[in-house]
């Protein structure tokens, strides 16, 4: 049994329920159809990544908002089943909770529509309100579903309590702060490092090109994940290529919120990056090879077990 250190890791992002309707082919407009089924599960980036945090070993807590809706009390109490400390998750009368609603057709492919509802409501008063969680932390670990200026004010605090930042820039932003890329660890997609600089990523080569670029705007660290083929991590002058665990993947939902709340533990840990970034490739090979978002995330004795397996 390996000893471990702790990691307290806050997630200061977005509570969402979704709503997913299975439907032979997607409506077009003015058409009304009959689905197949509907169910409902808890999401959003941020309860994601706080539930994966606490599968991976985290003690995590979050800093959010839920509504004044049916579906506030489940999604707080599917925090705390999973051991996530809520005393920052706000319940505000005037919103009800976030909602997606993803249709899905025969083949696969969805359409999705997000309200932000509660989340929208995560000021920056909300997040220093929450300062005492950060200070005591080990990482903060912010996502872009929740406000800019929230993200920007944790991002702030962390940093003035010299507490660890990892930026996952999703969903990929159209406008973005300099602060926001001024942080210790940035794991964008290709889609969202793409975005980030401009650049494309679709080869290794590339993702070390823009993985470089994005430390010139300010990042100490980058991972760059890119799905099954891997993950490049750049850091010190140096670029790692970390291939991706080979599964048979059955729905990449929620790997990618996998990954960095694994990532996040792992690092607090044991401060060895490679080692982070490569139990963080097996919680998103797991992830993808499982159906769900948060029912695909797995615990930190199936990610040790499953990398020892695989190497
Ligand atoms: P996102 O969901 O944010 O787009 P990715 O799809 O890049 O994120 O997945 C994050 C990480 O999870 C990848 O870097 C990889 O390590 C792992 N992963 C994702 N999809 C697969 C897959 N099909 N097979 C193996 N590993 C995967």
């Amino acid at each position: 049994m390996e000893t471990r250190r702790s990691s307290r890791i806050v997630v200061l992002g977005s509570i969402n329920m979704d709503l997913v309707v299975h439907c032979q082919k997607l409506p077009v407009a003015g058409q009304t159809i009959m689905a197949k089924s509907a169910s409902e599960f808890c999401g959003g980036k941020g309860a994601n990544q706080a539930v994966a945090a606490s599968l991976a070993g985290g003690e995590v807590t979050m800093i959010g908002a839920v509504g004044s809706d049916a579906f506030a009390d489940r999604l707080i109490d599917n925090l705390k089943t999973h051991g996530v400390v809520c005393e920052s998750v706000s319940r505000c009368e005037d919103h009800a909770s976030g909602l997606a609603v993803i249709a899905v057709d025969a083949r696969g492919q969805n359409s999705i529509m997000v309200v932000p509802g509660a989340n929208a409501a995560v000021t920056p008063e909300r997040v220093r309100a929450a300062e005492s969680f950060i200070r005591k932390s080990d990482c903060l670990m912010v996502q872009l579903e929740i406000p800019i200026e929230s993200v920007i004010e944790g991002i702030r605090i962390a940093r003035k309590h010299g507490v660890h930042v990892i930026v996952d820039p999703a969903p990929a932003p159209t406008e973005f702060p300099n602060s926001l890329l001024e942080v210790d660890f940035l794991c964008p997609n290709e889609t969202e490092a793409t975005a980030l600089t401009g650049m494309p990523v679709t080869t290794v080569e590339q993702a070390k090109a823009v993985a470089i670029r994005l430390h010139e705007m300010g990042a100490r660290v980058v991972a760059i994940t890119m799905g099954e083929k891997g993950t490049l991590l750049h850091h010190d002058g140096k670029s790692t290529w970390v291939p991706a665990i080979h599964v048979e993947a059955v729905d990449t939902t929620a790997a990618g919120d996998a990954f960095a709340g694994a990532l996040a533990v792992r690092w607090a840990q044991t401060d060895d990056l490679l080692d982070a970034v490569c139990f963080a490739n097996t919680a998103g090979a797991i992830a993808a090879s499982r159906h769900g978002a948060q029912d695909s995330i797995a615990t930190y004795e199936e990610i040790l077990k499953f990398g020892k397996q695989k190497t």
